[in-house]
């Protein structure tokens, strides 16, 4: 299959060849910036398994690589200020693993569910990237399940010591709930727990949504 290189992008940030220093061409359509280059450079020079940059890289949007026209949407508008937030800061505790909801955060047609996961570090060597899954379902039956639990950042500035790392994410759901809603039921479990000898229950949250 041949492939026009003048629409060449870099597969890790999707930029094109005009806006980057170098561009490496690998197979077929894969290519890699310097720039990202460099970060995992330094990923593969960091000895914590999940180090900011590497969760960060894996938790890139996937970069559509020659499509017809630019897209001009690839990056998240990150700049959309919620139109509400309701502040809930409940946490819960289960096999050394707690799971803080800080806020949700209502947008135009979804809504956002910030939370903190605090856990023994995973060890080095560990090749998933660390996931919390996500059901919701309100009082009037409307149900919603997260993108695997958005995107995850790790906060190792937030940890008390070396025992404990610090996990922060954001989930999305669409649509928003509805106006008659009261009560959402957050149900939330880690899929990598399935390998424990004792699995861990899926953390179980009622909020009261105030109108
Ligand atoms: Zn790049």
């Amino acid at each position: 299959m041949s492939f026009d290189r003048s629409l060449a992008r870099c597969s890790f940030c999707g930029r094109h060849t005009s806006e980057v220093r170098r561009m490496i061409a690998g197979p077929g359509a894969a290519y890699i910036c310097d720039e990202c280059l460099q970060i995992c450079n330094d990923i593969l020079h960091d000895p914590t398994p999940f180090s900011t940059q590497a969760l960060e890289l894996a938790s890139r949007p996937p970069v559509v690589i020659a499509a017809p026209q630019a897209l001009g949407l690839e990056r998240p508008a990150h700049s959309a200020e919620p139109t509400r937030s309701i502040t809930l800061e409940i946490e819960q505790k289960q096999q050394g693993m707690t799971l803080i909801l800080h806020q949700l955060h209502y947008f135009e047609d979804y809504f956002e569910l910030h939370y903190l996961w605090i856990r023994p570090p995973l060890m080095a060597g560990f090749s998933f990237v660390p996931r919390i899954i996500f059901f919701l379902k309100d009082n009037t039956g409307a149900q919603w399940t997260g993108e695997r639990g958005g995107m995850l950042l790790a906060r190792p500035e937030l940890a008390s010591g070396p025992n404990n790392a610090v996990y922060q994410g954001n989930a999305r759901f669409k649509p928003l709930p509805n106006r008659e809603a009261r009560v959402l039921t957050i149900r939330a479990a880690d899929p990598l727990g399935q390998f424990e000898e004792t699995p861990p229950q899926p953390w179980h949250y009622d909020v009261h949504l105030t109108v």
